[in-house]
């Protein structure tokens, strides 16, 4: 699907063939590439070809590209590199630390010991407080 580029977005620019990568996989609508900053050796980054900042825009077939491409990179670290564990972590705006506005996905694999926060403590919710905001969701989809 195509989408305009956005000349100041350093993925457009890897997409576009402006900046090097190291590329593992390119299909139509994807491609994935080594992180130049891993947080642990193997982080990979799949990513739409086309400029969709985050969730809330980019088509759901192009998401699901996108995700599929995300699976065959994080087979293939499990298959060569033997983590501990991968974590697929999709960010969606600042808030939620996303720093390139350009959908993708990180392949990050899991070492032992590494301190990539990423996991949270069970704390027991209130549910009146999720009831409620589950309404608003459940009639906004
Ligand atoms: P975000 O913070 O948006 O979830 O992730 C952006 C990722 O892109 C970061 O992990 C960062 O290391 C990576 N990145 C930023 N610039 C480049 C680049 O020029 N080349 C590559 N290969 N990765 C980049
Ligand atoms: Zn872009």
């Amino acid at each position: 699907m195509t989408q305009p580029a956005d000349g100041s977005c350093i993925f457009c620019k890897i997409v576009a063939g402006q900046i090097p990568c190291f590329k593992l996989h390119e299909d139509a609508n994807t491609i994935a590439f080594m992180d130049i900053n891993p947080v642990n050796p193997g982080h990979a980054l799949s990513v739409a070809k086309g400029h969709w900042p985050t969730v809330a825009e980019i088509p759901p077939e192009v998401l699901a590209d996108v995700a599929k491409t995300a699976q065959k990179v994080a087979k293939a670290v499990f298959k060569e590199l033997k983590p501990n564990g991968v974590n697929l972590l999709q960010a969606n705006g600042p808030g939620a630390g996303q720093s390139v506005p350009h959908l993708h996905f990180h392949i990050m694999p899991r070492v032992a010991g590494d301190d990539v926060s990423l996991n949270w403590e069970y704390k027991p919710g209130d549910m009146a407080a999720i009831k409620t905001i589950y309404e608003k969701l459940k009639a906004a989809l």
